[in-house]
C-alpha cells in the first residue's frame, strides 16, 4: 500500500532518474511505468508483466535495427520502473511503441514514455491519437478517473484478469 506522497516523491525521483540517463545522450530514452489504479502498486504478476514487456520492448527495438545502449529495472513499492536508453529519434520509436501498446493483451496497463534527448517528451498527441480510453467503458480515462465512475474493486478485477490471462499465455510457451 502506498500514499499519494509516496507517488509524487517517486514521480520527482523517476524524472531525475530520466535527466541522469539522457545527460550526454543523442537519441532517446523509453521510460516503462505499469499503470495500476488503486494503493497496491506493485505484486510478483506486476513485476513480471513489467519485466517481461520491457524486455519484449528491449527484443523489438533490437529487431528494427534500433541500437540499445543501456537498460536499468528498478522495483519500487511504488511500482516498477524499467529505462532503456537508444541511440534513435524518439519520434519512430514512440510510432513504433504506440503500435505495440494496441496490439499487446496488456498493452492498456502500461505507460511507454518516449523521451528525445532534443524534442523531449514525444505524446501520443503528435500522431492525431485521441488520449487513452478508459479501462472499463469508451470514455477518456481521465474523464473516469475524475468522476470516479468504477470503483477501484471494479478496476482491480478487470487488470487481475488481463494479467493472469498474459502470463498464463507467457508461461505456457515456455
Ligand atoms: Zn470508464
Amino acid at each position: 500500500m502506498v500514499t499519494d506522497v509516496m507517488i509524487l516523491n517517486s514521480r520527482v525521483k523517476r524524472q531525475l532518474n530520466q535527466q541522469k540517463l539522457l545527460n550526454g545522450l543523442t537519441g532517446c530514452l523509453i521510460s516503462l511505468t505499469m499503470n495500476i489504479p488503486g494503493t497496491d502498486k506493485t505484486s510478483p504478476d506486476i513485476a513480471e508483466v513489467h519485466l517481461h514487456s520491457l524486455n519484449a520492448i528491449e527484443s523489438l527495438c533490437n529487431k528494427q535495427g534500433y541500437k540499445v545502449l543501456y537498460k536499468e529495472v528498478h522495483n519500487h513499492k511504488t511500482g516498477p520502473e524499467g529505462f532503456i536508453c537508444l541511440e534513435n529519434e524518439g519520434q519512430m520509436i514512440k510510432k513504433m511503441l504506440i503500435e505495440y501498446e494496441e496490439k499487446n493483451e496488456v498493452g492498456r496497463l502500461l505507460d511507454i514514455d518516449v523521451i528525445d534527448s532534443f524534442q523531449g517528451l514525444i505524446s501520443r498527441k503528435r500522431f492525431n491519437l485521441p488520449s487513452r480510453k478508459c479501462f472499463l467503458c469508451d470514455e477518456n480515462a481521465n474523464v473516469c478517473r475524475r468522476n470516479g465512475t468504477h470503483s477501484i474493486i471494479e478496476l482491480q478485477e478487470f487488470i487481475t484478469d488481463k494479467m493472469e490471462g498474459y502470463l498464463n499465455t507467457i508461461h505456457e510457451n515456455h
